[in-house]
């Protein structure tokens, strides 16, 4: 084995080492990225040659018993540890991917578990009326609107067994709710935390959901019915609550209002929800940072249980991820199209710097100096004429190529040291920007669409080759006309690698990783395509929130899928294409 890239560097720096999914997305011994069901393993090249896509979507069914059972044994680790007697029901947030599928897989792997739904819209009911026949009832908690027409869809899925909560939001919903005494009611009450995050706008008295408590204050004199329908305290922190202090806040806040509300007079409420929040691990680094959360499924039950286990009885809790649950199951697979050098420069510039000859980062970094000052003066004189562009140009090159690969150089002949390149913002930035950009066959408008809405991180890796170190840094564009089609983001969990000698890139000498260290470069390690080759990238973890609300732009949309199943101890393949999977 190569002792300086094998599949286990690999398995580290593109994140394969998650406690969510590793046992089933692996790389064989040929450096081949497989999805491992059972005794099963699939490589993701080989599908996709099968079939000859170039662009697909594979939908890992099992990923998501996986994540169920990961939950529910988390729970019973947990509430056995500390000897916790209230019961766990999970119920799965459509909004997450109400995808009839995913429904279906989730009403079939969560049986054992009575696994429910929290649901808040029409179309998301009538998904679930289609369904439930063919299962056992569940739980219902309905945090919608609340009108006659659904309650009409509520009342069916009551007849069909289900248990049904509804939220109560507003005086509205309470009147009308006051005529269908069959329901139960769930409080809905507003966090105040102040949590770190791209959701933290779903809490504070502004936000857009629950009750205030002085509404609640004066709902309850008013209408005498609810405080004895009411069994449900139900309160929910926004998505990825990336930071186990923040989790830990907020569960002392629900507590706090599970107290209050029993003091105000509630004395049916037995059950609480504490909404969605528990993390997703894109990035297996635990260090509280938005794609790295720094605690896991049993740090999440040990704060929530340990905050209840005073209370006598013991609340039955309601667990309602939906990220947590469903996004490895879906991996988007992406064939390379073309390969685009940022610069086409190489006669003159080489000869410049190969005579130039640098023994410290002083040196380099005035000779760095030098180029942006005169950068700073042809961006001055805009528009250039063809010389100057010219020029311009072959600056840009000698900065992006032969500069990092003198400055790695350095390094690696142990003349500069690593640490005090980091310490250089500019010098360090000179061996994180991509000297290549892969054309991918796809749309991350329609594919990966959170990227674009709210700079989501996914995982990306090659296909195959994971055996071999990588040979350039790369930017990756799709086949959009818009700028915003691209991904130049990449995370490298150096975290994890022994040693000291920092990993480079073999052709244009871009750092890959640190031991040690989490870096954020500004392309993706990959091999330079062979000629002929199918050369395919994988995004990890895009089975959340991505398949509805995936846009059309420039009509580029509707990849086909790939939905692995397991039977009988067997993987079985099936394709169909994505339109089909949303009726
Ligand atoms: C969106 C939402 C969830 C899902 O949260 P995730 O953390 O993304 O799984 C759960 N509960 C409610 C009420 C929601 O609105």
């Amino acid at each position: 084995m190569n002792e300086e890239w094998n599949v286990n560097t690999a398995r580290k720096i593109y994140g394969l080492e998650n406690y969510v999914r590793e046992s089933l997305i692996d790389i064989d011994e040929e450096g081949y990225l497989v999805i491992k069901i059972g005794d099963n393993t699939l490589r993701i090249k080989e599908i996709m040659d099968k079939y000859n896509f170039d662009v697909a979507y594979i939908r890992i069914l099992p990923a998501i018993r996986s994540s169920m059972d990961l939950v529910y044994n988390s729970y019973l680790t947990v509430s056995e540890a500390i000897g916790y007697k209230g019961k766990l029901i999970p119920v799965f947030p459509m909004k997450v991917n109400p995808l009839p599928i995913i429904i279906e897989a989730i009403l079939n792997y969560g049986e054992k578990y009575q696994w429910g739904f929290n649901t808040g819209s029409i179309g998301e009911l009538r998904t679930l009326l289609k369904l439930a026949d063919k299962y056992t009832p569940r739980m219902l908690i309905y945090d919608g609107v609340v009108t006659e027409s659904t309650i009409q869809d509520l009342l069916q899925l009551q007849e069909k067994g289900w248990r049904i909560i509804i939220d109560v939001e507003s005086e509205r919903e309470i009147e009308l709710l006051a005529k269908y005494p069959q329901f139960e009611i769930g409080i809905r009450v507003k966090p105040l935390v102040k949590l770190h995050g791209k959701w933290s706008g779903s809490v504070g008295l502004s936000s857009k959901f629950g009750l205030t408590t002085n509404a609640l204050m004066n709902l309850k004199s008013e209408y005498k019915y609810i405080m004895e329908k009411s069994v449900l305290l139900h309160m929910h922190p926004g998505s990825q609550v990336y930071k186990h202090t923040d989790i830990r806040n907020y569960f002392l806040e629900v507590k706090q209002v599970y107290d209050e509300l029993k003091h105000m007079g509630f004395e049916n409420i037995s059950m609480v929800d504490t909404g969605g929040g528990m993390a997703y691990p894109y990035i297996d680094a635990r260090d509280g940072e938005e794609e790295s959360p720094d605690y896991t499924i049993v740090d999440y039950f040990k704060e929530l249980l340990e905050k209840f286990k005073d209370i006598a009885p013991n609340p039955m809790i309601i667990y309602e991820g939906g990220r947590f649950v469903v996004s490895s199951h879906r991996i988007v697979v992406s064939k390379v199209v073309d390969v685009r050098s940022y610069s086409a420069v190489h006669l003159v510039h080489e000869q410049i710097v190969k005579t130039k000859d640098f023994n410290n980062i002083d040196e380099l970094r005035e000779f760095l100096d030098n180029i942006e000052k005169l950068l700073h003066e042809l961006r001055a004189e805009q528009p250039l004429d063809n010389s100057r562009r010219e020029l311009y140009e072959e600056l840009i090159a000698i900065m992006r190529e032969d500069l990092s690969s003198k400055l790695a150089e350095l390094i690696l002949s142990g003349r500069v040291d690593i640490a005090d390149v980091l310490k250089n913002h500019k010098i360090a930035r000179l061996l994180v920007t991509p000297t290549k950009r892969y054309v991918l066959s796809m749309s991350i408008f329609a594919d990966i669409p959170d990227v674009v809405l709210v700079d989501q991180y996914f995982p990306i890796l090659p296909a195959q080759r994971l055996n071999e170190k990588p040979h350039v840094l790369a930017s990756i564009s799709d086949l959009t006309c818009d700028s915003m089609g691209e991904v130049k983001q990449f995370i490298s969990v150096g975290v994890k690698l022994q040693g000291k000698t920092p990993l480079f890139t073999i052709l244009d000498s871009k750092l890959i990783a640190i031991p040690g260290l989490k870096l954020k470069l500004r392309g993706i390690p990959l091999h330079l395509p062979n000629r002929g080759e199918n050369y395919y990238v994988v995004f990890l973890d895009t089975g959340a929130y991505q398949d509805t609300l995936s846009m059309r732009h420039n009509l580029i949309y509707g990849a086909p899928e790939i939905i692995l199943r397991e039977q009988d101890g067997q993987i079985k393949l099936e394709i169909a294409k994505r339109e089909e999977l949303y009726t």
